[in-house]
């Protein structure tokens, strides 16, 4: 870190500083300028930046590291690649996960896999554990739910992307799934970010509601640091004042992170914008940006779906992105799987 002394400040106020940053375990570096003294203060130290920045004489103490280490660029340069059979995430191919909020029964969990399969999604969504605002709204269907997603997964061979609430859950959601996602509200649940360290499957952490980007990187390194290295990024979008949208759908993390971090960014435009006629548009900007995959709702009957049927694509409006998307993602250097079979018309 930096410390940049108040112009006024005294030769003790410096020294009083200076020797706590040396208790701290950093090597000291002191620049005297015209009229303030700098103190740069490198290596492992320890503590709390903010002690010296509530010092008298302290001007503002500025940090050159971040505090994630593990999820951090600078801990390892190259991209990490997430494999999982034969899809990988994070390489080239932009994957696609979607399908749709919540499983509901066995005739739209079907339904909905054979129409996320044929437009080319390559990894199967959906909930069977669910946040709701609401404690009466519908809450999923538990294990029933899941043993449905899996059998639709593997009849379409997709893979299985669904939703861990609690680490009572994770055993029986792990002997499901393919990859496990943390929710929004979630992010900063740290007892079951740690537990997630421990699994071997990989985990999808939503953004918090409001939760900072570093906010964010910190919670996936709780994740990290218990072990599991698999861990993917979702930008869902965030609560900001705006009342057009259900979220402000932060397109510039998607750069932002992959600055930041080697860890693949998903990008979620369903619950990013909670409107299914800004869906389409939101998924193409990620793309352009760059992201290394996206999750979308995608329900075979969305006016009649028990959550989030308003932000779910009808499939037809699903296979018309998809089409897009494999226009977009050539022009920055990626590809997107083609649709598996012909389009026949689901839906609307
Ligand atoms: C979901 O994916 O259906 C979901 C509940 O997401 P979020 O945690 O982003 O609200
Ligand atoms: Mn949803």
């Amino acid at each position: 870190m930096v410390v940049v002394m108040q112009e006024r400040a005294t030769e003790a106020q410096v020294e009083a500083v200076v020797a706590q940053l040396l208790e701290m375990g950093y090597a000291i570096h002191r620049s005297s300028g015209a009229n303030r003294v700098v103190i740069g203060a490198v290596g492992g130290g320890h503590g709390d930046p903010a002690l010296i920045g509530v010092r008298e004489g302290v001007h503002e103490v500025l940090r050159i590291s971040v505090p994630y280490k593990l999820a951090s660029r600078t801990f390892k340069p190259e991209n990490t690649v997430i494999t999982i059979g034969d899809v990988r995430i994070g390489g080239d191919e932009v994957v696609v996960m979607a399908g749709p909020c919540s499983a509901e029964n066995e005739a739209q969990v079907e339904a909905s896999a054979i129409a996320v399969k044929r437009a080319g999604a390559k990894i199967f969504r959906g909930g069977a554990f669910k946040p709701r605002s609401s404690p009466y709204s519908f809450q999923g269907l538990g294990e029933d739910g899941l043993k449905m997603l899996r059998a639709s997964a593997d009849r379409h061979d997709l893979k299985l992307i669904t939703e861990v609430m609690e680490i009572a859950q994770i055993e029986i959601v792990q002997q499901y799934a393919d990859i496990l996602q943390v929710g929004a509200r979630n992010m900063q649940n740290y007892s079951l970010l740690r537990e997630l360290g421990k699994v071997r499957k990989p985990v999808l952490l939503k953004r918090g509601l409001s939760a900072t980007i570093e906010e964010w990187l910190m919670s996936a390194e709780y994740i990290l640091a218990g072990g599991n290295r698999e861990v993917m990024l979702c930008e869902r979008g965030i609560r900001t004042f705006e009342s057009y949208t259900r979220n402000t759908f932060d397109v510039s993390a998607i750069p932002v992170v992959q600055q930041l971090s080697h860890l693949p960014v998903i990008a979620d435009p369903s619950h990013g914008t909670g409107r299914r006629d800004k869906v389409a548009a939101m998924a193409r900007a990620a793309v352009a940006a760059g992201c290394d995959g996206l999750l979308i709702e995608v329900h075979c009957d969305p006016d009649h779906a028990q959550s989030d049927g308003a932000q779910s694509l009808f499939p037809n409006q699903f296979d018309q992105l998809m089409a897009e998307l494999r226009i977009i993602a050539p022009a920055i250097g990626r590809s997107i799987c083609v649709a598996s079979v012909a389009r026949r018309g689901w839906g609307r």
